[in-house]
């Protein structure tokens, strides 16, 4: 046989290692040999200095919460059981910034900047409040002021 396998197109080749890593519980991004910056979402080159020399590696699987917004209504399935739910885009700890959702992250507690770490649901990377974030912490105590 000769020709790419017909069953599976170019893009689902690139992304299905990061699907089967995800499944796997596991969070790829990809990096640059040449530039040494990774991103996200995976693409053939680096999207920074378009090198082609890009490996996957296994992220750390922490971030950081840079924007999120409510969604109480989407028509589409699976989302239509499931509002609201928190839509979010999020620094991962090796720099690439990525759309995610967050989750047991209960009203009102989203806040910029703070510590979330990966989960996985049904093999969909999602993120919640990380070490760190959440509840404060003892050191929070010596901040208060009057
Ligand atoms: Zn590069």
């Amino acid at each position: 046989m000769d020709g790419p396998p017909h069953d599976v197109p170019e893009a689902d080749a690139l992304t299905r290692p990061y699907w089967e890593a995800a499944a796997r519980g596991r969070l790829l991004v990809r990096r640059c040999g040449a530039c040494g910056r990774a991103h996200h979402y995976p693409r053939e080159f680096c999207p920074h200095c378009w090198g082609e020399e890009v490996t996957w590696e296994e992220a750390s699987g922490r971030a950081t919460l840079y924007t999120w917004s409510a969604v109480h209504h989407n028509d589409l399935p699976p989302f239509t059981g499931r509002v609201p739910y928190l839509a979010a885009v999020v620094d991962l700890a090796e720099g690439p910034r990525m759309m995610t959702e967050l989750v047991d992250c209960p009203a009102g507690t989203a806040r910029a900047g703070m510590p979330l770490e990966v989960a996985f649901r049904d093999g969909i990377p999602v993120f919640r409040s990380g070490p760190g974030g959440g509840e404060p912490g003892p050191g929070a105590l010596g901040s208060t002021a009057r």
